[in-house]
C-alpha cells in the first residue's frame, strides 16, 4: 500500500520501537503517546477501519491486547487503561492503517482524540523493555 506510514514500518522501512510481533500483528510504541506506555497493536496487513479486517484476525486481536495491556499496566505502574479503536477520519483516525490503542492511565481524565506530545526518544526503548518483561 503505497504512502501508508504503518505499512512501511511493518516491512522495516520506517524504524519503530517494537514490543511484539508474530504472523498477522505489530506492536509499537506510539511516537505521539498519550501517557507513558501507550502502544499500538497494529496490523501487519493494510486494512483500514475495523469493517475491513478479517474476523479470524479480529478474533486474535483482543487476546493480544488483553496480554499486552496488562504487561503495559504492570511496565509503567499503572492502575487502569484504556483501550480504543478509531474508525475513519470523523471518529479521529489519522493513521489509515488498522491499529488499536493500549493507553495505561494513573490519571483520571478526559482522553484527546489526537496524538500526545512527541515521546523522549532516549527513554521510550527503556519503557519498550519494560513492557516486554511483563510479557507472559
Ligand atoms: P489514530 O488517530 O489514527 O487512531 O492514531 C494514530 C497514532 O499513531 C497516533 O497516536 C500517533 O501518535 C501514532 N503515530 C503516527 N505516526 C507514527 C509513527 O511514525 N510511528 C509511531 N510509532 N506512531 C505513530
Ligand atoms: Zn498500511
Amino acid at each position: 500500500m503505497g504512502n501508508c506510514i504503518f505499512c512501511e514500518i511493518a516491512e522495516g522501512r520506517i524504524p519503530s520501537i517494537r514490543v511484539y510481533e508474530d504472523e498477522d500483528f505489530i506492536v509499537l510504541m506510539d511516537i505521539n503517546p498519550l501517557t507513558v506506555g501507550h502502544i499500538l497493536l497494529i496490523t501487519r496487513q493494510h486494512y483500514v477501519t475495523t469493517l475491513e479486517v478479517p474476523n479470524n484476525i479480529l478474533a486474535k486481536a483482543l487476546p493480544l491486547a488483553k496480554q499486552l495491556a496488562e504487561a503495559a499496566i504492570l511496565g509503567v505502574g499503572a492502575p487502569a487503561f484504556n483501550i480504543f479503536i478509531n474508525n475513519g477520519p470523523e471518529s479521529g483516525q489519522a493513521v489509515h492503517h488498522w491499529h488499536l490503542h493500549i493507553v495505561p492511565r494513573k490519571e483520571p481524565g478526559e482522553l484527546p482524540l489526537k496524538p500526545g506530545a512527541p515521546a523522549d526518544l532516549t527513554k521510550l526503548p527503556f519503557v519498550a523493555a519494560t513492557i516486554r518483561d511483563n510479557l507472559k
